[in-house]
């Protein structure tokens, strides 16, 4: 029997984390049930996001990219309706996209400040309420946020982004109380210390200062991520919802 791909947008899907999350989520068949469509949300990196719709045309899913700030709720809304359209429905949201803004608070500008919650906090509220109609009246559905495990243990020059991040796991958690009758687990990972364009930009020392404290020695890669939302998006983990998910080489047990 044929079995039909989900449907899932991702957002920040250009780069990094989001990009791997992307190609899991359209090539995977190790997990049952998460084979998807996607259409990924980026912001400004059209080049990247034209190379990853043709990177993926031979796949047996149907990649789309949408260009909207996740930041604004009305270019959200419009985003995320074209996106249910282009696939003709929703299984999974993954609340990937983020950006940093990292100075010590007393240094740090009101606009710092709000530029990093509405990108990474109020977007979460902009996807999420953007779909949940459509997961609630199917009765089924997979929310997975990327928080941080700074918002587990504090750092300081990023009292913005940590303040964003920790909102994001209260956020997961309420909204998986609220949803969990209608078969919707929204669960939040908290990733480590990960190769991408956001940790690129730490001079060579303060990497080594990093790698120190992680006990598996080493920096994570993108795809570490990836199939652990490849995993919590699967038929396989229909019993977890609400909970925050280290991946992160041991830092932070
Ligand atoms: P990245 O390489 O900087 O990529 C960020 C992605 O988010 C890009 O695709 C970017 O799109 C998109 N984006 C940013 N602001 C957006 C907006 N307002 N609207 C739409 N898209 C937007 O970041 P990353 O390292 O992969 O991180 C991905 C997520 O993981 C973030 O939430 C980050 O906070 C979290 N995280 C990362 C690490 C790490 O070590 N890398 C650790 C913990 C948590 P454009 O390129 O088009 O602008």
């Amino acid at each position: 029997m044929e079995t039909k791909n989900k449907k899932a947008i991702v957002t920040g899907g250009t780069r990094g984390i989001g990009r791997a999350i992307v190609k899991e989520l359209a090539t995977n068949t190790s997990y049952k049930g998460v084979l998807s469509d996607v259409a990924f949300i980026y912001n400004k990196s059209d080049e990247a996001a034209q190379h990853l719709v043709n990177e993926l045309k031979n796949s047996q899913t149907k990649v789309f990219a949408i260009k909207a700030d996740v930041a604004s709720f009305e270019e959200t809304q419009r985003a995320i309706s074209e996106a249910i359209e282009k696939l003709g429905g929703i299984d999974f949201l993954i609340n990937n996209a983020g950006i940093t803004r990292d100075t010590l608070l007393l240094r740090m500008s009101e606009k710092d400040f709000d530029d990093v919650i509405d990108a990474n906090l109020k977007s979460v509220f902009n996807c999420t309420k953007a779909v949940l109609k459509n997961l609630v009246s199917q009765r089924s559905g997979r929310i997975v946020n990327i928080s941080s495990v700074v918002a587990l243990i504090g750092n300081p020059g990023q009292a913005n982004y940590v303040a964003s991040k920790a909102g994001v796991i209260g956020f997961t958690k309420s909204v998986a109380r609220e949803v969990a009758s209608r078969g919707i687990t929204v669960n939040a990972i908290a990733p480590g210390f990960i190769k991408s364009d956001m940790t690129d930009k730490l001079t060579d020392e303060q990497k080594q200062k990093l790698v120190h404290n992680i006990p598996l020695g080493k920096i994570g890669t993108p795809e570490n991520i990836a199939k652990m939302v490849a995993f919590l998006c699967s038929d396989d983990a229909e019993y977890i919802t609400g909970q925050v998910f280290a991946v992160d080489g041991g830092l932070t047990m």
